[in-house]
């Protein structure tokens, strides 16, 4: 005979708060996650299932083994993990907990998860981020992606907060948080966006179309026959 834990039936699945970093596929079609310690080495969707992270075949979470998704019960909790250097270009994450799961003190372990919203830092300078723009590392076949303003983007490869969303999928929001001064952006057509993401994006192509102008204009102090006269 087994003793069992009490099992809960919640009646909405409950949330949970973790921090993670944006990524983006190398081929700039998809975007997604990855976590900052334990299976920070599989990037995951919006919507994703939990497997074994040591290639153990039990279902995710196991009582044996410490895989599955993790989270914890309150936003500050997470928000202090990222205070610390190495999390600081890390997002927030609000998720959904789907499928069964295990119960701590300061949080779930869990087989299915749903991001549904990513709060995204402030750029490295201070500045509310427009965008997540290429953070110099990654997986293989993935960039990670660190917040940035247009100022600071200096041709990166970036997408903005609703470019981002929008590569997601799943109806995820990602929102530019940090301060007084909070920049939605969220997934859609055009009319949906209000004045600060279009603001954002104005922002965006501005920092963009500098930056072009920038390197045709180097390309013009080459003389003429090098490509400075072409539109
Ligand atoms: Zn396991
Ligand atoms: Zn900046």
């Amino acid at each position: 005979m087994r003793l069992r834990l009490p099992e809960e039936r919640p009646t909405e699945p409950p949330t949970g708060y973790k921090i993670a970093h944006p990524m983006l596929s190398q081929d700039g079609t998809r975007a997604g996650f990855t976590g900052v310690s334990l299976g920070g080495a599989l990037p995951y969707g919006v919507l994703a299932d939990a497997s074994c992270v040591y290639g153990l075949r039990h279902r995710a979470p196991s009582r044996r083994c410490d895989c599955g998704f993790h989270c914890v019960h309150d936003r500050t909790t997470a928000e202090a993990l990222l205070c610390t250097a190495e999390h600081r270009a890390a997002v927030l994450l609000e998720v959904t907990v789907l499928g069964r799961y295990i119960r701590f003190e300061r949080g779930f372990r869990y087989a299915r998860q749903r991001v549904r919203t990513a709060t995204v830092g402030a750029c490295a300078c201070g500045t509310v981020a427009a965008a997540l723009a290429d953070a110099g590392w990654g997986r293989s076949g993935w960039r990670a992606l660190a917040p940035s303003c247009a100022g600071c983007l200096h041709g990166r490869t970036s997408v903005s907060l609703a470019g981002f969303a929008r590569l997601a999928g799943e109806r995820l929001r990602v929102v530019a948080g940090r301060g007084a001064s909070v920049a939605m952006a969220g997934l859609g057509p055009a009319d949906d966006l209000g004045v600060p993401e279009l603001a954002a994006e104005a922002a965006l192509l501005q920092a963009r179309l500098d930056w072009f102008q920038a390197q045709l204009a180097r390309l013009g102090e080459r003389g003429p026959g090098e490509g400075g006269r072409r539109g």
